[in-house]
């Protein structure tokens, strides 16, 4: 049996880099919040890559730490509290935590971009939107005001913003939900990054516009060959637009695989759990399933794997011994590509 630490096997064609690194190379990323209470330790070895054009989707209920993984990525980490007591971060092969600040700047912010959820907290109240998204130009690529103010309209037609002309000197609060969400890819996208980091960008959308977003976002990507993260905890928003999948619990990566096999067959009760919990429209009326109890308070892990008070399948070794993420197999005995999971029983799931 092997162990693998990657969420997917990354074709050469995909790593947009001769040297055949993924864009994005997250080794072994631990981070803790050192609090009153205790060290927090939010994510305790992740793994996972991206390459270009390819979009993985982490998916884990909230407190997970996704958003703490792709804050350590973005170097918006708030040191202290929080410490990367180890793990690289690789860029284009290069270790982002072992560079230079100035070198450092340059990836970040221009070839890597993030969305968050609240757009409303990320955009400045005070300032147009078209001054804002003008500021990425002036800034980085020393355009005049005119030029800039150009530039911005552009790009708040390429988000589809309509009237982009008539409307970049209205100020955030004057668009809806869905309209200032575009201005935040608008924004992402301006200096046209590499690799776009998208944390919950639909959660506080209603569900139409949460679809129109994610169909813009994947439009995007797919005309720039970025790598993107997408950061959710709704398994039902990923399936149309990921490549491959890692879903996190208590800060590690529990499950990864190809998109559409978690769907068929996931390897790990905890994935399970998340599937079942998915609405369906054929099961109208009847009482949803839920994951029982709730996920682990992260000052303290229970000993084995961290799932195990919340499983249906736990045994003895569960509670003992932590699973190490593992190449998961068919039937016949063939690895199947990408696929892991972090359960000692995952076959009992898997073959289900
Ligand atoms: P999610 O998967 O919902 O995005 P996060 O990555 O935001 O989860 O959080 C992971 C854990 O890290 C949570 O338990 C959270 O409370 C903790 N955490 C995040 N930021 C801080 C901080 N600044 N100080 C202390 N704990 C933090
Ligand atoms: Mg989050």
């Amino acid at each position: 049996m092997t162990t693998i630490d990657n969420t997917a096997d990354v074709p050469a064609s995909r790593t947009g880099d001769e040297s055949g690194a993924p864009l994005l190379d997250v080794r072994d990323l631990h981070v803790e919040f050192h609090t009153r209470e205790g060290v927090v330790k939010a994510v305790n070895g992740v793994n996972y890559s991206v390459g270009a054009g390819e979009t993985l989707a982490v998916l884990g209920e909230s407190g997970s730490g996704k958003s703490v993984t792709a804050q350590a990525i973005m170097g918006i980490l708030d040191m202290p509290p929080g410490k990367i007591p180890h793990g690289e971060i690789r860029f284009r092969g290069q270790d982002m935590l072992a560079m230079s600040n100035e070198e450092r700047r340059k990836i970040r912010g221009r070839k890597i971009a993030m969305i968050f959820q609240d757009a409303l907290s990320a955009l400045n109240p005070v300032v147009s939107v078209g001054t804002q998204l003008g500021e990425m130009f002036r800034v980085h690529e020393g355009l005049s005001k005119k030029e800039a103010r150009a530039k911005s309209i552009e790009l708040m037609d390429r988000v589809r913003i309509p009237a982009a002309k008539e409307r970049v000197g209205d100020y955030p609060h004057q668009f809806s939900g869905g309209m200032r969400q575009r201005i935040m890819i608008a924004m992402a996208m301006a200096l046209e990054p590499e690799l776009i980091i998208a944390d919950e960008p639909t959660t506080a959308l209603d569900v139409t516009v949460q679809a129109q977003i994610m169909e813009l976002l994947a439009e995007l990507q797919r005309e720039l060959n970025m790598g993107l993260i997408l950061i959710t905890h709704d398994l039902g928003v990923v399936a149309d637009v990921a490549d491959k999948i890692a879903v996190m619990y208590a800060g590690r990566i529990v499950e990864t695989a190809p998109v559409h096999d978690i769907y068929k067959a996931p390897a790990h009760p905890y994935t399970r759990g998340l599937l079942d919990s998915i609405p369906r429209l054929d099961q109208k009326g009847q009482e949803l399933y839920a994951i029982k109890g709730l996920p682990p308070n992260l000052l303290k892990i229970p000993a084995g794997c961290a799932f195990n008070p919340r499983c249906p399948k736990a045994q003895d070794i569960c509670r003992t011994e932590e699973p190490p993420l593992l190449q998961v197999t068919g039937r016949d005995g063939g690895e199947l590509p990408g696929r892991g999971s972090a359960c000692h029983f995952w076959k009992e799931t898997l073959h289900a």
